[in-house]
C-alpha cells in the first residue's frame, strides 16, 4: 500500500486527490471542471464499509443547482484512478444537464418498484452515455466497474421468482427485481465482456417465466438504439419510458441547467 492511498474513511483535499491522479492528466482536468461547478459542495471520500462507490447528490431549488454532491469511493478497490474517473463522470453528466432522480411519482406508487431500481437503471444508463469518454481519458475497458458490484446470478434469481410466485407473491411485485437486474447486466454486456454471460443467462430463462419476454426485449432494444437518453434535454423522458417495460414505477427528475446564461432548475 503507497502512502499516496488512503483507506480510512476520509474526506480526502483536491491535493490529494491530483496526487493520486499524476498518470492522468485529462482526468485532473475533468476534476476540475467538476469541482469548478459544483464548487465547495463537492466532497470526495474514501470509504472501507460499502461494496459500491458512487456519486451522490441532493438537489437545491433555491438558488438552483446541489446543496451537496459526494463522492463517495471504495478504497478496496484496486484501481483509485480509474474509479475516481468513473465517479466524476457521473458528476459531469449533471453539470451538462441531464437529471438526477427525485421520487416515484404519485400515480405510479401501485405498480411497487423500489426506487433503488430505478436508480440502478438510471446508473446504467448513464455508463452507456459516458463508456466512450471514460476510454478516452486513457482506461481500458475492464477499468471501467467493479466486476464483483455488477454481475448477478441469473439462475438463482429466476428459481427465487418462481419460488415466490409459487407461495403466491404477485408477478407485478417480483417482475421490477428481475428485469431490473436483467437490464443492468444488459448494459453493462456493451461495455465489460464479462457481463456478457450473465447477460445471455437472463435471456435464456426469460421467457420460461414472461410470456412477453422476447416482446419486451425488443422493446428495449429499441428503446436502446432510439438513444434519446444521450440528450441531457429528452434523458428524463426517455428514463420514464424505458421504466414501465421494466415494470418499474415512474420518477420525478431535477435537472440544473443554462438558460440565456443563467443557471435554471427544473423539476420534470
Ligand atoms: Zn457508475
Amino acid at each position: 500500500m503507497s502512502a499516496t492511498q488512503p483507506t480510512s474513511d476520509a474526506k480526502w483535499p483536491p491535493d490529494k486527490v491530483i496526487s493520486l491522479l499524476t498518470r492522468y492528466p485529462l482526468v485532473v482536468r475533468l476534476y476540475e471542471q467538476v469541482r469548478e461547478f459544483f464548487g465547495d459542495r463537492l466532497s470526495l471520500e474514501g470509504r472501507i464499509d460499502r461494496k459500491h462507490s458512487g456519486f451522490i447528490v441532493t438537489p437545491s431549488n433555491n438558488p438552483p443547482g446541489f446543496h451537496s454532491a459526494s463522492i463517495r469511493l471504495v478504497t478496496t478497490s484496486g484501481n483509485i484512478p480509474a474509479a475516481i474517473a468513473h465517479e466524476l463522470l457521473h458528476g459531469k453528466l449533471v453539470m451538462d444537464g441531464f437529471c438526477v432522480l427525485g421520487d416515484l411519482l404519485p400515480h405510479s406508487l401501485e405498480v411497487i418498484g423500489p426506487r433503488k431500481n430505478c436508480l440502478n437503471a438510471w446508473n446504467a444508463i448513464q455508463h452507456e452515455i459516458f463508456f466512450d469518454e471514460f476510454l478516452s481519458l486513457g482506461f481500458d475497458r475492464n477499468e471501467f466497474i467493479q466486476l464483483t458490484s455488477a454481475l448477478s446470478n441469473p439462475e438463482e434469481e429466476t428459481r427465487e421468482l418462481v419460488r415466490l410466485r409459487n407461495e403466491g407473491v404477485p408477478m407485478r411485485l417480483l417482475r421490477p427485481i428481475w428485469w431490473g437486474n436483467f437490464f443492468r447486466n444488459l448494459i453493462s454486456s456493451r461495455h465489460v465482456a464479462d457481463a456478457s454471460l450473465v447477460a445471455e443467462g437472463y435471456t435464456q430463462l426469460g421467457p420460461s417465466v414472461f410470456p412477453e419476454f422476447a416482446e419486451d426485449c425488443s422493446r428495449i432494444m429499441r428503446w436502446i438504439s432510439c438513444g434519446d437518453f444521450r440528450s441531457p434535454e429528452r434523458a428524463a423522458r426517455a428514463l420514464n419510458e424505458l421504466l414501465p417495460i421494466l415494470g418499474l414505477p415512474g420518477v420525478r427528475t431535477y435537472r440544473v441547467h443554462r438558460l440565456g446564461g443563467e443557471l435554471k432548475s427544473s423539476w420534470d
